[in-house]
């Protein structure tokens, strides 16, 4: 994600304002009252699943006792209401023997709810959906929980942790909606295990009346006309955390091209924007072209940039499909735009098919991505590369208290300035380190030994020592959870500012 954090929007531009005074003023109305839970079924043994997945920042996330496979996710849009109806498909396995589980859930109002088939009994609690299966799950089972539910995309929800620009996973849009979960969000917008480290395959079929189009993450696998409205099909088969989860319906224009590595380009613009945006998303490619001599084959099927029609003051890298606001590209110049964009593409490979174990990991996304997006604005000649280490170190030890060593961030500011230009110039020391040749491989490395899965930071200390040849234990450990910046290879010189 790149988000209006202070010193990012106002960085080389003066257009800032204009885009707040363009922003759209969006009705908001209050959560859907959920019905009153049912009792629970029959049961005979088991134990109950725990409610999180174990993740210190976020102990609710995720949850115990089982592991999800894959979502099925159906929404219909209604554009008189602008309300949607769904049905979500959880299909996962058990990991112990279940008397109950729970999903993660926020707000929305539930309408039915079955397990294999079976009606289940079901509460809600918080943003956790409660389930007690008539009989209990055996460890091992395969089972398919199915939730029925209407939501308000303008509703308000209580998912983000503090100092989040994303407060619910559904945007409202002049003429549909678009999804960001990041990074707790998801679990407003559909019932799942909503942590990175629960990664599954999804399929999406969305529908909307003719003349709105859907689009999602992953790949087209159909579409059915009937009766005025249309059914659009997607599978992101490569496994997906739900934060990165994107589900769009609107006037839209879907732009595709092929791109490296049999790969498809796909931006999605709204329509009546189709040529400006068109020209300025052509960067896509020369992007991806970029990208993958640094980190190696792109990770997926396709990617691309959906523009949406909402002002929002956020990118966000839904895997294989960018979200971005339409109002960034008229609004600041293209040395502001160009590098988020790059930005976005890098967490594909960092963030996205490497996803962070647990969140505290998340300078692996944000260091790795704020440090290619510098590398693409010195490519492009917007912005000095090592200037902008040079000031990220000279902020390092006045980071490190204000927000804790780079992976060891809080819940309540997650993504924080250490975390990105930080994380950014713990690579940098890195590369000094090693070289630039070894630190290429490294990073490639990282991105193709961990892809589809997850990666943590003790895993990226072994695998950089490992391509390196040599121990980078204390360097890294010193750099990643030091209290105070450690010199920077090659440039004796540099100093940081005092603690004020
Ligand atoms: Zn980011």
């Amino acid at each position: 994600m790149t988000a209006d954090r202070p010193g990012r929007w106002r960085r080389g531009t003066g257009h800032a304002a204009v885009l707040v005074a363009a922003a759209l003023v969006v009705a908001v109305t209050p959560a859907s009252a959920a019905p009153p839970g049912h009792l629970p079924g029959a049961n005979g043994g088991g134990t109950p699943g725990a409610a999180g997945i174990g993740d210190p920042l976020f102990p609710d996330e995720g949850n115990g006792g089982f592991d999800v496979t894959h979502y099925d996710l159906a929404m219909r849009y209604r554009p008189d209401d602008r309300t949607v109806t769904a049905r979500a498909t959880v299909s996962a396995r058990a990991t112990q023997s279940l008397s109950r589980f729970d999903l993660d859930f926020d707000g929305n109002t539930v309408t039915g709810l079955t397990v294999d088939g079976r009606a289940a009994g079901y509460r809600r609690d918080g943003d956790e959906l409660v389930v007690t299966p008539a009989r209990s799950l055996h460890r091992g089972h395969r089972f398919r929980v199915t939730v029925d539910y209407r939501a308000d995309p303008a509703a308000t929800h209580h998912c983000a942790p503090p100092n989040s620009p994303i407060t619910s996973g559904w945007l409202p849009t002049s003429d549909g909606f678009v999804t960001a979960g990041q990074p707790s969000c998801a679990r407003s917008v559909f019932p799942g295990s909503d942590h990175p480290s629960d990664k599954a395959g999804y399929t999406f079929r969305v529908t909307a009346p003719d003349g709105l189009t859907a689009v999602a993450n992953g790949v087209p696998a159909g579409r059915h006309e009937h009766g005025g409205e249309t059914t659009w099909t997607y599978q992101q088969r490569v496994p997906m955390a739900t934060e990165l989860v994107q589900v769009a319906v609107g006037h839209y224009t879907v732009q595709t091209a092929p791109g490296p590595d049999h790969t498809t380009i796909r931006n999605v613009v709204p329509t009546s924007m189709a040529g400006t945006l068109g020209n300025d998303l052509a960067v896509t490619g020369p992007q991806l072209a970029w990208m993958r001599q640094q980190a190696g084959s792109y990770p997926f099927a396709t990617y691309g940039v959906l523009a949406a029609p909402a002002n929002f003051r956020f990118a966000l890298e839904c895997q294989t499909l960018t979200l971005t606001s339409a109002g960034m590209f008229g609004a600041l110049p293209q040395s502001y735009w160009s590098p988020v964009l790059a930005h976005e593409l890098a967490h594909q490979w960092y963030g996205d098919s490497v996803a962070p174990a647990r969140w505290a990991d998340v300078w692996l996304n944000e260091g790795h991505a704020s440090y290619y997006e510098a590398s693409w604005a010195d490519r492009e000649g917007y912005a000095s590369f090592v200037d902008r280490m040079h000031t990220a170190y000279t902020k390092g030890d006045t980071w490190r208290s204000q927000y804790g060593p780079i992976a060891q961030p809080s819940a309540a500011n997650l993504f924080n300035d250490n975390v990105y230009d930080g994380g950014a110039l713990v690579l940098y020391a890195l590369r000094e380190k090693v070289g630039a040749a070894r630190f290429t491989a490294i990073e490639r490395a990282w991105a193709a030994r961990y892809a589809g899965g997850t990666g943590s930071t003790r895993q990226f200390i072994a695998l950089a020592s490992s391509v390196a040849h040599r121990d980078l234990h204390g360097f890294l450990t010193a750099w990643l959870y030091g209290t105070h910046t450690p010199p920077m290879p090659g440039h004796p010189d540099w100093t940081t500012d005092p603690v004020g």
